[in-house]
């Protein structure tokens, strides 16, 4: 139930009291949760024949059912890369229900964060290669396990390399570091990209906020439903950034001992 207390006295500055206004908002909320499931269900539906179309593209561009020439195969990536958009969408469509109906749902344990960005590069490496753009990790030999989702969080790296790659420029280095202090470990992607000014830092965060001119596509959620899935776990994330020179998002996770 919505319960608004109105001072009538804002609204006749000579009458003095208060009228209390209920509104009974159930079917409301019955149909927002109606909403959230559809596009829940219909995310979850449309990942399926995406994921085969891009199974479908690798094996053509591999010449593995028979030559192509070269104008095929940049056609065949441009169609890759907007089957990558779409299971983009559909990864965020499917998380922002979660993280909306406040049901994150967690698998906490003990994890590698070797394993989390091995794989996180690993599912970037052709949209980095395709823009000639170097995914450098700087190995320290960390072998400390952390308390952590490692689907959620591997989620979360892949989404801030993936960021790094389309916000930064062709041809350049985007730096992947791993940093160990007192109480967890640290995640670091720094790119030499676009950068953010300082009024946007904290907005990016919104849920559907996006930089006014932004160079890239996008739907304004993947930085929102990372940071609700760090915290949800305990941890954090972060942004240093300067316009036009780059920034760096750190991921800090707790250590599992
Ligand atoms: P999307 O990229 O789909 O718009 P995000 O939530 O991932 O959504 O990012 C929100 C906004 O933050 C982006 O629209 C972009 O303007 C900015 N942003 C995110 N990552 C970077 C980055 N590495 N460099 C510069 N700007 C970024």
């Amino acid at each position: 139930v919505d319960i608004a207390i109105v001072p009538t006295g804002e609204m006749q500055p000579s009458s003095i009291g208060h009228v209390i206004i209920l509104r009974n908002v159930t079917p409301y909320k019955e149909l927002d949760f109606a909403k959230t499931n559809f596009i829940a269900n219909v995310s979850h539906e449309l990942k399926t024949p995406i994921s085969s179309i891009k199974i479908t593209l690798d094996l053509l561009r591999n010449e593995r059912v028979g030559d192509t020439n070269e104008e095929q195969r940049g056609l065949l990536d441009s169609i890759r890369e907007d089957a990558d958009r779409l299971l983009k969408i559909t990864g965020e469509l499917l998380n922002i229900t979660q993280v909306e109906s406040g049901k994150i749902q967690l698998n906490i344990a003990g994890t590698s964060p070797r394993e989390i960005v091995q794989y996180a590069i690993a599912a970037n490496e052709m949209q980095a290669e395709s823009r000639d753009i170097r995914l450098q990790v700087e190995e320290n030999e960390i072998h400390t396990p952390v308390l952590a989702d490692s689907e959620k969080t591997a989620w979360v790296l892949t989404n801030l390399i993936s960021n790094a790659i389309r916000y930064s420029y062709d041809h350049s280095i985007i730096r992947i570091s791993l940093e160990e202090h007192e109480q967890g470990v640290r995640i670091a992607v720094t790119d030499s990209g676009q950068g953010i000014s300082q009024e946007y830092k904290e907005k990016i965060f919104d849920r559907y906020f996006r930089v006014p001119g932004s160079s890239r596509e996008g739907t304004g959620l993947g930085l929102a439903i990372s940071r609700e899935f760090m915290e949800a776990q305990d941890g954090t994330l972060t942004v240093e950034s300067e316009l036009g020179a780059g920034s760096t998002f750190t991921i800090g996770l707790k250590k599992a001992v």
